[in-house]
């Protein structure tokens, strides 16, 4: 039986305890959502619940696939049992069509395709608003050598690579997502979660957003969009 121990870090929509072995944690999913550097918060009924689920669902697909993850086991409906990993402080971001922050800051038009995908880097630091930042800032500051970089880089690819054709066949456009990556005895592995709340899903037939944009943009229907999501990909 895996014991929910003490409370480690309390994140934006994740609480990480301790479990029965002193290298694994278990995740807990919230239903708080929060958008634009935490300016704007809300809840998302059974958010928790729908990420735990894709995650789960996401991480054994990219198992299966030879790329190492976190993901032990799902517990509970809001918690997962992990590999306790070390962090690496750069949110890895592939995009196959463009929207978000890569049309407003470069004047790219939303819903364009990119071939072959992009990958940018983020420095995860809430105070800074996590700056995009290319390979010689994160060496700069001693937060990943060119090394880690390239390891970075090819993971998300390979990851896309599975995700995509996943989501297509249940006719999702997957335009975009971000990946963290964690340090397990010295190797990367895939950590962190693959939700709505990490990816954006454009529905195939109607091109309605299916993601936390409905949340950042109060579109309405939020939660509806999670559970359609869940049916998609789990049901
Ligand atoms: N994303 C995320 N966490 C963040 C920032 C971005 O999960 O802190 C995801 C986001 O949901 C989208 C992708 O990364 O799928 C690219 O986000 P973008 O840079 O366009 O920023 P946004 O428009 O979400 O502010």
């Amino acid at each position: 039986m895996d014991v929910i121990g003490s409370m480690l870090y309390e994140g934006k929509a994740k609480k990480i305890f301790t479990a029965a072995r002193p290298d694994q944690v278990v995740h807990y999913f919230k239903d708080d959502a929060t958008a634009f550097n935490a300016e704007k918060r809300g809840t998302i009924v059974d958010k928790g619940v729908v990420n735990n689920k894709v995650s789960e669902r996401m991480f054994t697909l990219i198992e299966e696939n030879r790329i190492p993850t976190h993901f032990l086991k799902r517990l509970s409906d809001r918690e997962m049992l992990t590999k306790k990993v070390a962090i690496v402080p750069v949110e890895v971001v592939v995009r196959n069509l463009v929207a978000g922050s890569l049309a407003k800051r470069l004047g790219l038009r939303v819903g364009d395709a990119i071939e072959p995908a992009i990958v940018e880097f983020y420095y995860k630091n809430d105070a800074l608003g996590d700056p995009l930042v290319n390979d010689d800032h994160l060496r700069l500051m001693n937060v990943a050598t060119p090394g880690v970089l390239r390891e970075l880089r090819e993971l998300a690819h390979k990851v896309n690579a599975v995700l995509k054709p996943f989501f297509a066949e249940r006719k999702m456009q997957l335009v975009d997502f971000k990946l963290e990556f964690g340090l397990f005895h010295n190797k990367l592995i895939l950590a962190d979660e693959i939700s709505p709340d990490t990816c954006r899903l454009w529905d195939m037939e109607t091109g309605e957003s299916m993601d936390k944009d409905r949340f950042r943009k109060d579109m309405g229907k939020i939660e509806e969009a999670y559970q359609e999501v869940l049916k998609r990909v789990c049901g």
